[in-house]
């Protein structure tokens, strides 16, 4: 198989990759989607008159055990507004040292909200329940800071799509809420964890408060991400979306591809799971120190590099010169992420080009 660039840049536009595993924002809509989209019935959503998001609201909400929803632009304004419910300014949140909220929301939480915040270590970010309730401070009245909420990410993005076990999140659930300590769930790619395990939505939402679920990652809309917790905070949530500039309008048209991808795209999240596996199961056979295939949960591969001759930056290049593009996480790991948009042929090329660098 041909590895070239499948066609060589024009002058303002995209480059074309054989296999684009940035990251699953990537995807373009599909046909079926942009035609769902124009044909969405929309209103004014900031008077709650839009049809489109009302409907999607509440089939998210339903899907993840919960009474309301609400619409977001992006995934980081649903998580800061989720943080921002139950968080005061000058308490904290605890969540582990590799979570999106703490790395890659440019610290939104203190900057909007006055929040501050702690962290805890975890191998691959997977959750064990001593951590965050070792890590956790309630009482100490007016000498610390308080511990408000615990944020987990489920699938964990910087762990390498890691899927956290449900009773560990239930240990962790039934001792901050004794201490009265409230939980939020990023689940940005909650989505992989159901279809990696059978795991209904909504058992895993029933042991948060709030729950963030990103639309424009594998499930492949152009925008979106919807917030879920009770009626009452959905309607706080509500007021401060709107201060926080993310009142929309007639933005069913958005919502639309959500639905649309609710109804088409995730059982398909099996196929990206199974390609990057099969993509690990390659690349660890010649290179076993690189990758461990066991360790490949959904659809992300972390490639570990100590003790090859790779830094992340070349191997990222020499990859970006044979057209597969890949992310230099760190210091010594790249990362590649399977979506909509890789099919079995990008990844066969993937395999080729990795087991050729890496044997
Ligand atoms: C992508 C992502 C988000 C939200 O990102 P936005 O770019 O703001 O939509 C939140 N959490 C995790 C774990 C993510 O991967």
């Amino acid at each position: 198989m041909s590895t070239a660039l499948a066609s060589a840049a024009k002058p303002g536009m995209p480059r074309r990759w054989v296999a684009d595993l940035l990251s699953d924002t990537l995807t373009q809509p599909t046909p079926a989607m942009r035609s769902a989209m124009a044909q969405a019935p929309v209103g004014d959503d900031v008077f709650g008159e839009d049809p489109t998001v009302a409907a999607l609201e509440s089939r998210v909400a339903g899907l993840l055990g919960h009474e309301a929803a609400l619409y977001t632009p992006t995934g980081s304004m649903a998580n800061q507004l989720g943080m921002r419910l139950h968080v005061e300014a000058g308490e904290e949140v605890i969540a582990d040292s590799l979570a999106h909220v703490l790395r890659a929301e440019l610290g939104a939480a203190a900057v909007l909200s006055g929040i501050s915040s702690r962290s805890w270590a975890a191998d691959r970010g997977r959750l064990v329940p001593s951590a965050p309730l070792g890590l956790m401070s309630t009482g100490a009245g007016p000498y610390q800071v308080g511990t408000a909420l615990i944020v987990v990410e489920n699938t964990h993005n910087f762990g390498g799509g890691t899927i956290q076990p449900l009773d560990a999140i239930r240990e962790v659930r039934q001792a901050s809420r004794e201490a009265g300590v409230a939980m939020h769930l990023d689940g940005a790619r909650l989505w992989n964890a159901h279809v990696a395990t059978g795991v209904p939505l909504a058992d895993y939402g029933r042991e948060f408060d709030t729950i963030s679920v990103c639309l424009s990652k594998g499930l492949g809309a152009p925008v979106g991400s919807v917030l879920v917790g009770s009626a009452e905070l959905m309607a706080r949530a509500r007021v401060w979306r709107k201060r926080f500039g993310g009142g929309m309008r007639q933005v069913g048209i958005l919502a639309a591809a959500g639905l649309h991808a609710l109804d088409h795209h995730v059982e398909r999240l099996a196929d990206d799971h199974a390609r990057a596996s099969r993509f690990a199961a390659a690349v660890g056979a010649v290179a076993p120190a690189v990758v461990d295939p066991a360790l490949v949960e959904t659809n992300i591969v972390m490639l570990q590099l100590p003790g090859t001759r790779w830094s992340p930056a070349e191997l990222v290049e020499a990859a970006a010169a044979r057209g597969i593009r890949t992310y230099a996480a760190g210091p010594a790991a790249v990362r590649l992420v399977w979506h909509l948009d890789v099919d079995d042929a990008a990844t066969d090329a993937a395999v080729e080009v990795f087991t050729d660098l890496l044997a």
